[in-house]
């Protein structure tokens, strides 16, 4: 890989050269790029699926019901959407919301990659199926992982990922919240704990994380 180590202060300058990104088909049909918001300096960041209807008008991720569900999580710990980054595996939006082709995963999880290690966040949550399976390596489902941190090498660095449902799947299902919530109320403990140095900076990141698998692939949208 010969791509320099991204730094917080690239992130911006980044962001505009993906913004004319066409490297999957999800190019025709978006109004726009969704990068990805909030703090460069957070220690937490949230990656869900893919930008839906408001997110992709508006250029935000996160911005409809389930974005504010998301925040009333936040503020439940005393946090802000500003004081954390939110992103998605895929930066455009799929036609009809549908889920993500994996070449299109393939092909945007760069972008994805670069922001966290521009960020250094201490812990990324991982919001539903997609982004926790890309992030950990392992085909396991959400339903089985959530609430269930490991400490991983992401850009180079050690940081706690923590798969939890996605906020939209929840906001329907009430038992889900219920859970989503007990799984959020551990977050500040994650964020505060202590990691350990580095593993050996391996090409790619996905390479680097740890244990191996041991279901079989589950396929189970945002559960
Ligand atoms: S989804 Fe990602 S790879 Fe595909 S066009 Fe958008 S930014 Fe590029």
């Amino acid at each position: 890989m010969s791509a320099m180590p991204m730094e917080r202060d690239d992130l911006q300058a980044y962001a505009a050269s993906v913004a004319n990104c066409s490297k999957c088909r999800l190019a025709q049909g978006r109004t726009q790029v969704v990068f990805g918001s909030g703090s460069p300096h957070a220690e937490l960041m949230f990656v869900g699926e893919a930008p839906g209807f408001h997110e992709d008008k508006q250029g935000i991720p996160f911005v409809g019901q389930a974005g504010k569900l998301l925040e009333r999580l936040l503020a439940g710990i005393g946090l802000q959407r500003e004081d954390v980054y939110i992103a998605n595996v895929l930066k455009c939006r799929p036609p009809g919301n549908r889920d993500p082709q994996p070449d299109e995963i393939e092909q945007c999880e760069t972008y994805l990659f670069r922001q966290i290690e521009a960020i250094e966040p201490k812990c990324v949550a991982t919001l539903g199926n997609f982004a926790t399976k890309l992030l950990s390596g392992k085909q396991l489902g959400i339903t089985r992982v959530h609430g269930q941190e490991q400490e991983v090498t992401l850009g180079g660095r050690r940081v706690v990922l923590y798969p939890l449902y996605h906020p939209a799947a929840a906001l329907y299902t009430p038992k889900m919240l219920e859970v989503l919530e007990e799984d959020f109320r551990r977050i500040p403990g994650l964020i505060s704990r202590e990691l350990l140095a580095p593993e050996p900076v391996p090409d790619h990141p996905e390479l680097a994380l740890a244990a191996p698998v041991a279901e079989p692939a589950v396929q189970l949208g945002l559960f």
